[in-house]
């Protein structure tokens, strides 16, 4: 009698066990197709692993970006003239930032992220690298910079002006450290986001990000 009450609870106990991973491998395997009819301004767009953009998807009003750029560099109009007003203020302060990449399309996306994947292997780019249709720059709305004075931008004064002021001009640190589980990504002190000075004020003040604010107010 105890044997088959023991064998019952080690067969419910697989049971759980299978169950559980199953959850929890739907659970990180789900990505919505974000409907952008549907969202309420499009600077508080959401795009990560689990919001997906369509592959035709281009956003409205692409502009080049005339300031603090070296190449051809296109962002969505808000976020560009924002991100200009942004330099005056840097180039002002001494210091020189520029583009390393803003907008991406679809297609691009897709072949930077196969070029990663055969360079570096599948763990780097589930770190670094967005599957096409998952990356913000597919937006406009966010752009990777480099400093003209120092290799390696989070060592850079630049960074550090940024770091505590590009809120200013509405945008976001996006990828930090220690959110790893929430971003999906390891930290990218390059990457700035696009979200609008009031989004970016409240973010930045209580050090939370993009997803928590979402989930705050945007839901
Ligand atoms: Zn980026």
């Amino acid at each position: 009698m105890k044997k088959l009450r023991k064998r019952k609870v080690k067969i419910l106990f697989v049971i759980l066990t299978v169950l559980l991973i199953v959850c929890s491998l739907r659970r990180e395997n789900t990505t919505y197709n974000i409907n952008t009819q549907n969202v309420i301004n499009y600077k508080y767009i959401l795009v990560n692993k689990g919001n997906k953009l369509n592959n035709d998807f281009i956003p409205e009003n692409l502009v080049k970006v005339k300031r603090c750029s070296l190449g051809n560099f296109y962002l969505e109009e808000e976020a560009a003239y924002a991100y200009e007003s942004m330099c005056v203020d840097l180039i002002n302060k001494g210091l020189n930032i520029s583009i390393t990449s803003a907008y991406r399309s679809y297609d691009e996306q897709k072949e930077l992220y196969n070029t990663y994947l055969k360079l570096y292997g599948k763990s780097y780019v589930d770190k670094y690298v967005a599957i096409p249709g998952c990356s913000e720059h597919q937006t406009g709305l966010a752009v990777d910079l480099e400093s003209l004075e120092y290799d390696i931008f989070k060592n850079s004064q630049e960074y550090l002006w940024v770091k505590e002021n590009s809120y200013k001009y509405g945008f976001i640190i996006r990828y930090q450290k220690g959110r790893e589980k929430i971003t999906g990504y390891s930290a990218e002190e390059w990457h700035i986001r696009y979200v609008g000075k009031k989004t970016a004020e409240y973010i930045y003040k209580n050090n939370i990000t993009f997803e928590e604010y979402y989930d705050l107010f945007l839901k």
